[in-house]
This record gives structure tokens, C-alpha cells and sequence, in this order.
């Protein structure tokens, strides 16, 4: 049953429960008022008999039923009311009902009970069945007496009394009962007329909001209510407008955002893949769809199904491990396929993975191209500088020289041809670890093996400069396991860096030590590294240049560094052979103290 209905029915049910009682109370009430009524009018009807009844009654001796009933006949006429006459001893001389034989025909009337009623208390009222008419009577009877003279007392001479069929009286209550009746019924019409008009009033606001809000949620949210009033329906459809106003802003907002995502997912030149828990693809945009050669029907397949790359696998299981953001560079396929670097990012504890490819295919072509260029640059130089050198030394031993001057070019060809075959084969050197081409052959030995052969190559050298090597390398350390010839490359530079780089009488310390490993990428691995460190007491670093310094040809001070025969690629080689050793290389400067070089190597 909807609201309109109940509605209806409960104002029906109250009218009626209403009505009911008043049809009650009305007939009650109005049904007590009308008898009283008409006792009143029978008493006043009986009075007024009475009086005449006293004065133009015959002396008692003389009654004849001729006289006494015209009398009463008469006396009726006036009222529809029936009149009678009864004598002391009951006899009955008058009525308005009887006459001629049938009134002296009718029963002594002296046991009715209005009449002994009304003999023994003065007046009666009674309603019961008349034998005479055969029918319902209300009774109102009262005694006559008459004064026959002023000294005497007075005489009772009859009985006057007054009847009505009761038959009036229920015909007026029953004519009250229809008026009552029809009023309910006219009541319970103008209820029914009314309680419809007025659940309207509430209803048909709360239809057009149940319609709305039906379509709000068909998806048409420009629709809205009309507000015409400005009671509390009309307050809550325009709450519902603002409402709808509301969630219709947002989600142009949302919509405008979300269209603007997808032009930038589409348009860039990032691969951006979704994937779920279960590795299957939510989305990709058109980049990660041709550079991954997805199918049209990619989405909710598994990624490993439709683009068998293990690395990428592996790399999307690492961080579902981790739950840490994971990074590689993989080759999407084979040779001729383009070589990414893969990020993957875990979103919502490891519910969704976002994975960006980013083609490098390019930068690697360009940095293969350069490093060749280098390469091929620094071979091709190598045999005329020999050459050059060799002439030169051949002419400054061969005493072929005519004067001081021409023998100080030949020195001078020497050097720059001797500094340009060390700046080649640093090039080579560089492009051959860039390359991957050397191979480690790393064999266990402890650091101190690298000091005989480090004392050999820069002891002319110390001397010279009066500078004072410590190696302070305790015997106890554990061995450490590196490619020999590569490891000393750095322990020479490191010590020719500061021996370039410290003023004379100064001091240079080698030392190491064993410490835990703590890396960014492993962070609860409890494997041990070896640290050394090459600490000088020489010019330092400006804060600026730290960061710098192990970039090819990056030197502090050009000049100074030329002049001390460097080439700015041996900070730049040592690094590249560190990380080979899967170490780390870092400096702690202190401009005029001196620096610290510290190289890890994984134990
Ligand atoms: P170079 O062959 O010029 O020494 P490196 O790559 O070895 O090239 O070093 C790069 C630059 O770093 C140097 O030119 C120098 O300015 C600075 N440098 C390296 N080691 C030290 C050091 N121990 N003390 C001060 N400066 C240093």
C-alpha cells in the first residue's frame, strides 16, 4: 500500500471512529431530550385537561358517558394525544379513542398502573403496551379533585390522563437517527474528499522526489525538482537540488580530470601498464600497448600469458616482495626489439602494480655510437703516437740534435706525445669496462699483496717529493676477492691523486677495515663489506666539485691538473671498476685539510 493510500485510510478511519461516537452520543442524547420533551408536553397537555376537566365536569352523582366523553372528545381535538376520563372507581366515562358502546364496554381502568401510580403519588408517567388500542403508549395521568364548597376539603372525582403512541415518539427518534445518519455519511464524503486533497499537498512533492532521485540514479543527473513551496518539502527538494547540484559538480570535475589523464596516458611517450594482484592488465595506454605488442583483448589476461619476458617477471615479483619500488632495464624481446627501463611502482599494498616503460633503445644506440667513436678514435691514434715517440726518443738518444734549443722540442714533443699516448689509452681503458668486455677474474688475497707492488711504482716519486706513504693495513683483515690488476688500477690512482694533489712533506695513509653492509637496495642483509681508505693531508675538494669529480675529464683546477700530467679519467676509470666489484666509491673532503676516498668491496 503506498502513502497516498494509508494516508487516505487512517483519515477515513479517524472520520469514521468520529462519526461513530457522535452518531452514538447524538442518538443517546438527542433520543433522552425528545422523550422529555414529550413528557413535558403531556404534562402540560394533562394540566391544562385538568382545569377544564374540574370546571366543566357534571357533580359525580350526575356523570353520564353522553356529556363526560363529548366533553373529552372535544377536549382532544386540540392535540393528537389520546384523553381519558376515569372515575374514581375506575370506571372510564370519557376517551378519545372509544365511543358509544365500545367506551362502555371498556375495562375497569382502576388497576392500571398509571392510574394507581397517579392515585398514590399525585402524578404518573408510564410506557407500556394498551390493551384497549393495542399498541405502545407513553401515560401521563393525574388526579382531579374539586372544591364543592369554600369550608370543605377538596373531593377527588377522577383520574385525567393523556397518552401518546409511543410510535410518534420512536418515529422523531428515528427521523433524528436518519438526520444524524445522513450527516456522518455527508461527513464521511467530505473526509474522503478532503484527506485526498490534502495527502496530495504531501504527496505529490515526494513523487516528484522519488522521481528524481530514480533517475539521478538511472545516471541523469541534470535532472532536478521543481521547488514550489517553502515548507519542509519544499526545503528538502531544494536540499535535494543543491545536492544533485553537488554530486553533478564533482563529477564534471572527476570527468574533466579523468579526461585530461587520459589525454596525457595517451599522448605520452612512457608505456604505462596496470596490472593487478594476480599480474593481469587493467589498463595500458597506446604507448605499453605497441611497445609491449599487447593484443586488442588485453585487459584481464595475465601479463606473463601475452608477453613472455622473464626479466619483467621477475622484476614485478621482486617488488610484490619488497613492496618496494623496483627498477631495471630489460630488452623487450629480442635483438631487434627496443631496450627499456622498466619502473615498477606497488600501489594499494600490493592490490595493483604500476609499471612504466620507458624506451631507451636511442640513448643506448647514441651512447654504443660514442663509446665506438672513442674507441675506435683511441686505437686508431695509438701506433702514429708510437710512432712520434719513437722517432723523438730515437733522436734525443742519438745525440742527432744540433743545438739546445731544437733538443728542448724534441723533449717537449716527447712529453706532450707521452701525455697524449697515457690520455689514449686511459680512453681505451674507459671504453673497455664501458663496454663490458673485460671480464673479472677475481681471485681471494689479502690488501696487503698490493703494497710491495704499490711501494715500487711510487717510491722515486715519494722521495722526491718528501711525502710520507703509511699503510696501515692490519694482517688480521679477511681476504677480500677481486680482480687483482683491476684492484691495484685503483689503489695507483687513488695514491696518484694524492700524491698530485698534497704539497710536499705531507702524508698519505692506506687503510682498511671490515664493516656491515647496509645498502639502499638491501637494506636487511647482514653480509660485511671491506672499506679502504686513501686519506691525504693535500689541497681537498670544494663542496661543489665532491659530487663531480668522477666524471670523465672533470678536473677542480684545469691548469694545475695539466701540469701534473693528469687526464680527469681516473677518478672516472677507478669508479667504473669499483661498481664492476659490485662496491661503492665516496670522498669526505675538507678544502685545505686534505680527502678521504673510501671504496667498499662486498665480502
Ligand atoms: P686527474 O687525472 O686530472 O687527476 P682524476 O679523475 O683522477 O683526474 O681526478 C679528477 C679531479 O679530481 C682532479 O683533476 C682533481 O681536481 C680532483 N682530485 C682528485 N683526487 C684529489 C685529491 N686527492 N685531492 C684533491 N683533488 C683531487
Amino acid at each position: 500500500m503506498n502513502i497516498r493510500a494509508q494516508l487516505t485510510f487512517r483519515y477515513i478511519i479517524i472520520v469514521l471512529l468520529v462519526l461513530f461516537a457522535m452518531y452514538l452520543y447524538l442518538g443517546t442524547a438527542l433520543k433522552g431530550l425528545l422523550s422529555d420533551r414529550i413528557t413535558e408536553d403531556l404534562e402540560v397537555h394533562a394540566a391544562l385537561t385538568r382545569e377544564i376537566l374540574i370546571e366543566k365536569l357534571p357533580p359525580k352523582d350526575n356523570f353520564t358517558y353522553d356529556a363526560i366523553d363529548s366533553l373529552v372528545d372535544r377536549l382532544g381535538q386540540t392535540s393528537p394525544a389520546r384523553l381519558t376520563f376515569i372515575d374514581i372507581e375506575g370506571i372510564v366515562w370519557g376517551d378519545t379513542e372509544r365511543d358509544g358502546a365500545a367506551l362502555r364496554a371498556m375495562d375497569n381502568h382502576l388497576t392500571r398502573p398509571e392510574v394507581q401510580d397517579a392515585l398514590q403519588f399525585g402524578s404518573a408517567i408510564r410506557d407500556r403496551y394498551s390493551d384497549t388500542t393495542q399498541t405502545e403508549f407513553r401515560y401521563y395521568a393525574m388526579p382531579i379533585y374539586r372544591q364543592t364548597s369554600s369550608t370543605e376539603a377538596a373531593d377527588l372525582i377522577g383520574i385525567c390522563r393523556v397518552a401518546l403512541p409511543m410510535e410518534t415518539v420512536n418515529t422523531a427518534i428515528g427521523n433524528l437517527r436518519q438526520i444524524v445518519l445522513f450527516a456522518s455519511v455527508a461527513g464521511l464524503i467530505l473526509a474522503i474528499v478532503f484527506s485526498i486533497f490534502s495527502t496530495g499537498v504531501i504527496i505529490k512533492p515526494i513523487e516528484k522526489l522519488t522521481q528524481m532521485t530514480q533517475s539521478l540514479a538511472a545516471g541523469r543527473i541534470d535532472s532536478r525538482v521543481p521547488v514550489d513551496s517553502k515548507n519542509e518539502l519544499g526545503r528538502l527538494s531544494r536540499n535535494f537540488n543543491l545536492m544533485a547540484d553537488r554530486v553533478q559538480g564533482q563529477i564534471d570535475q572527476i570527468s574533466e580530470e579523468h579526461r585530461r589523464l587520459e589525454t596525457i596516458l595517451t599522448n605520452m611517450g612512457e608505456g604505462v601498464l596496470l596490472v593487478n594482484g594476480a599480474f593481469e592488465i587493467t589498463y595500458a595506454n597506446p604507448t605499453a600497448i605497441s611497445m609491449l605488442s599487447l593484443p586488442e583483448t588485453h585487459i584481464g589476461k595475465a601479463l606473463i600469458e601475452i608477453n613472455r619476458i622473464p626479466e619483467l617477471q621477475a622484476l614485478l615479483q621482486m617488488t610484490e616482495q619488497t613492496e618496494a619500488v623496483a627498477f631495471a632495464e630489460i630488452r623487450l624481446g629480442n635483438i631487434t626489439e627496443p631496450e627499456a627501463e622498466i619502473t615498477v611502482v606497488p600501489v594499494a599494498a600490493g592490490e595493483e602494480y604500476v609499471i612504466v616503460v620507458h624506451d631507451v633503445t636511442k640513448e643506448r644506440q647514441l651512447e654504443r655510437i660514442r663509446a665506438d667513436f672513442v674507441a675506435n678514435v683511441s686505437h686508431e691514434l695509438r701506433t702514429p703516437l708510437t710512432t712520434i715517440r719513437g722517432y723523438a726518443e730515437t733522436l734525443l738518444n742519438e745525440d742527432a740534435t744540433q743545438t739546445k734549443a731544437q733538443e728542448q722540442f724534441v723533449v717537449k714533443i716527447l712529453n706532450h706525445a707521452s701525455r697524449l699516448s697515457r690520455l689514449v689509452s686511459d680512453l681505451l681503458e674507459l671504453s673497455r669496462l664501458e663496454s663490458g668486455d673485460v671480464k673479472l677474474k677475481r681471485t681471494p688475497c689479502h690488501l696487503n699483496t698490493f703494497y710491495e707492488p704499490i711501494l715500487d711504482v711510487f717510491e722515486p716519486i715519494l722521495e722526491e717529493s718528501e711525502l710520507v706513504l703509511r699503510w696501515n693495513i692490519p694482517e688480521n683483515l679477511p681476504q677480500v676477492s677481486v680482480d687483482q690488476q683491476l684492484f691495484m688500477q685503483v689503489l695507483v690512482n687513488l695514491i696518484d691523486n694524492a700524491i698530485k694533489y698534497t704539497p710536499d712533506s705531507g702524508e698519505i695513509t692506506v687503510s682498511a677495515e671490515t664493516r656491515p653492509r647496509e645498502t639502499a637496495e638491501e637494506p636487511n642483509t647482514h653480509s660485511e663489506e671491506i672499506v679502504v681508505q686513501v686519506r691525504d693531508t693535500g689541497i681537498g675538494i670544494p663542496m661543489e666539485s665532491q659530487s663531480r669529480v668522477f666524471e670523465r675529464f672533470y678536473r677542480v683546477d684545469k691548469g694545475r691538473a695539466r701540469e701534473m700530467g693528469g687526464t680527469g679519467l681516473g677518478l672516472a676509470i677507478t669508479k667504473h671498476i669499483v661498481l664492476r666489484h659490485n662496491g661503492r666509491i665516496w670522498l669526505e673532503s675538507t678544502l685545505g685539510e686534505g680527502s678521504i676516498f673510501h671504496v667498499a668491496i662486498p665480502l
